[in-house]
């Protein structure tokens, strides 16, 4: 392939079985399953195979390549490590070493040259274009942690392998159990191996490029990191990228219950059985003193510099201060009051639900000022302008 130069002066050339793959099993996805469906129709098994497909091998690389290995947010038993490494193989994107030295810089380097799917190149780039050319030599960095799992080190070594039997050959045989014969088995193939692979790619390419495009961002603008929750739907909850980037030792994506995060769910699932543990979660203080910092900064930034400033600074500061002191008292609460219930000591549990309370009506009270404060500088502006 000829060389050619992007503008940061960086050599590249076209990665032909990359780039071949990921145009060719987009084609022949469709074109089979047209093929399939005129000749042979479809029954509910069809979907079933696809969704199950979809389910394991996406669901590796959610809960498995991205929280588990690239970010150590919890640990997790043997057999389910084994499980992921399995199938996140049968979804093509590359090992767990590779991936999570990638995913790793990504968040290091975020929006630089050196992130190696900056949305900053373009939405293209992020997307898929950055799988299909290569730049200098390969960078595998930063991950000796996961070359000491026997697990992952024999992934490494076998990944094409270990793809071909759980991506193609294994929804291959789950046709021919459900549906029968050798159409069965092509069944099997076109919806849980090449559709299911076509789909998940590009769900996983969404969040590089998708997520860093469009959405909102609630708990910082220091990169181009969004949260956009209709993602989450086909990513297994991975669309609320802005909270992601923010708190990247979280297990959850989305951290609210209602939030659509079937990776947390799942992870929270197997803690029960004692199969993942450690599960971190980042305190809700730090949370929410995030969100109204970064709404006071967004606001701050659309003002004309003025006296004023100052002393909204000071009030906006002073709100952050009381809301984490505030959402403390109520976490050291809830957890002294699971105490108190253990001991039935029935007068300190209604002392406690007391203060409970009067934590809860604090939030909701540092929240009303500050969204006052809030529309007190929109009036500001209005008078500026
Ligand atoms: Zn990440
Ligand atoms: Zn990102």
């Amino acid at each position: 392939m000829e060389s050619s130069t992007v503008d940061s002066g960086v050599k590249w050339k076209l990665d032909l079985l990359n780039a071949s793959f990921l145009t060719g099993t987009p084609i022949l996805a469709v074109v089979g399953m047209i093929w399939y469906t005129m000749t042979y129709g479809v029954t509910w098994k069809e979907p079933t195979i696809l969704f199950v497909m979809y389910w394991a091998t996406g669901l590796s690389i959610t809960a498995g390549y991205h929280r588990l290995f690239s970010h150590r947010t919890h640990t997790a038993a043997w057999p389910l490590r084994l499980f992921y490494a399995i199938f996140a193989a049968g979804a093509y994107q590359n090992s767990a070493i590779k991936w999570c030295s990638d995913h790793r810089r990504h968040h290091l380097k975020v929006d630089t040259d050196v992130d190696p799917y900056s949305v900053t190149r373009g939405f293209f780039w992020a997307h898929m274009g950055w799988v299909m050319v290569q730049e200098g030599e390969e960078v595998v960095e930063k991950v000796e942690d996961l070359q000491a799992d026997p697990i992952l080190a024999w992934q490494a070594r076998n990944i094409f392998k270990i793809g071909f039997v759980s991506g193609i050959i294994f929804p291959g045989f789950l046709g021919l159990w459900l549906l029968g014969g050798w159409v069965g088995f092509m069944g099997g193939l076109i919806w849980g191996g090449f559709l299911r692979l076509v789909l998940v790619h590009h769900g996983t390419f969404l969040i590089n490029s998708g997520a860093h495009y469009w959405g909102s961002q609630p708990y910082s603008t220091k990169n181009t990191s969004r949260d956009f929750s209709p993602l989450s739907l086909v990513t297994f909850g991975e669309g609320y990228h802005n909270f992601h980037h923010t708190f990247q030792a979280d297990y959850r994506n989305g951290h609210r219950w209602f939030h659509w995060d079937p990776s947390k769910w799942w992870i929270t699932l197997f803690s029960i059985i004692g199969m993942t543990k450690a599960l971190h979660k980042v305190p809700q203080w730090t949370i929410q003193s995030a969100r109204m910092k970064t709404t006071f900064e967004k606001k701050e930034k659309a003002l004309v510099e003025g006296a004023a400033l100052t002393n909204f600074k000071k009030r906006s500061n002073d709100c952050s201060k009381r809301l984490r002191s505030a959402l403390r008292d109520l976490a050291n609460g809830r957890s002294d009051l699971a105490t108190a219930k253990a001991l039935s000591d029935n007068e300190r549990k209604t002392l406690l639900k007391g203060t409970i309370k009067q934590s809860k009506q604090r939030v909701k009270d540092t929240w009303s000022e500050f969204n006052q404060l809030m529309s007190e500088m929109r009036t500001s502006k209005e008078i500026t302008a």
